[in-house]
């Protein structure tokens, strides 16, 4: 099932299921317990993000070719480093370039998200998908001067400015999606296509990232994980490619969506 999260006309936040005529019926109950589709027609006014995160968990060097191309050795085990959930966007929403703390180097980076949907804690590669709720598409915004030169030596300086996360467009329920990691992937940046990949490249396949984030560690309900980016960033490209107002960047999976974001100015 295709599940979008979205705001009505009196502002309600609510879930629905998008059908494949191009209709959205509301569900009814929790989406992380019991709940049913039923024949209310949605009406969408604005949609967001499919779930209000409680954490971001973010791998990063997690694709072999991406690896390569920052020329990193490849990791014994998954880097691991955070945003908070007030880095959120929605879709079609706009990412801030900050000008407070100020960065000339933002970076895309299309990411697979995988959104926990029951607590648990050290689950085995065998069991991890019955603990997802879903899949995602995210952009794994990166303020790459904030990340290295002035990160004071770890990533989550440079990765969590507001608008950092955006996510969506909708959240795909497990039985559509048997194998997560055979999902082509690709960032359009403007026209252009800057990364076009596999999640097949990934170095930690998902159920190896939920036993591992899981490990002596409880995965709370709307967790979610960002699986790490394939090659192509702006900062690996000759000359490099910064994001800049006016631009526009579109994360594409296979089976998901597409999430698009405008670029503009922290004001
Ligand atoms: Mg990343």
């Amino acid at each position: 099932m295709k599940v979008i999260r979205y705001q009505d006309a009196e502002g309600n936040v609510r879930y629905a299921a998008q059908l494949p005529d191009g209709t959205a019926r509301c569900i009814q109950g929790d989406i992380f317990g019991e709940h049913r589709v039923t024949d209310e027609r949605a009406d969408v006014k604005k949609l967001l993000a499919p779930v209000a995160p409680v954490a971001f968990l973010c791998i990063g060097l997690n694709y072999r070719q991406h690896a390569a191309e920052t020329k990193a050795k490849i990791p014994s085990f998954p880097v691991l480093f955070m945003k908070s959930p007030g880095a959120l966007q929605h879709p079609n929403e706009p990412i801030l370039l900050p000008t407070h703390l100020k960065s000339s180097k933002v970076d895309y980076e299309g990411e697979l998200a995988v959104i926990i949907g029951k607590r648990c804690k050290n689950v085995s590669r065998a069991d991890a998908i019955r603990h997802v709720l879903g899949y995602s598409c995210a952009n794994d915004v990166s303020a790459r001067d904030w990340q290295k030169q002035f990160g004071g030596g770890q990533w989550t300086r440079g990765k969590t400015f507001d608008t950092f996360a955006p996510l969506g467009p909708c959240l795909v329920t497990p039985d559509e999606i048997p194998n997560p990691n055979h999902l082509r992937i690709r960032t359009i940046l403007n026209d252009a296509v800057m990364q076009d990949c596999n999640t097949s490249d990934m170095i930690f396949d998902v159920p190896t990232l939920v036993e591992f984030l899981s490990g002596s560690t409880t995965l709370l309900p709307g967790t979610v994980i960002l699986t790490g980016t394939p090659h192509g960033v702006g900062m690996a490209r000759t000359p490099p490619v910064w994001l800049k107002p006016g631009d526009t960047v579109t994360v594409e999976i296979e089976g998901i969506g597409r999430l698009t974001n405008p670029v503009t100015t922290e004001r």
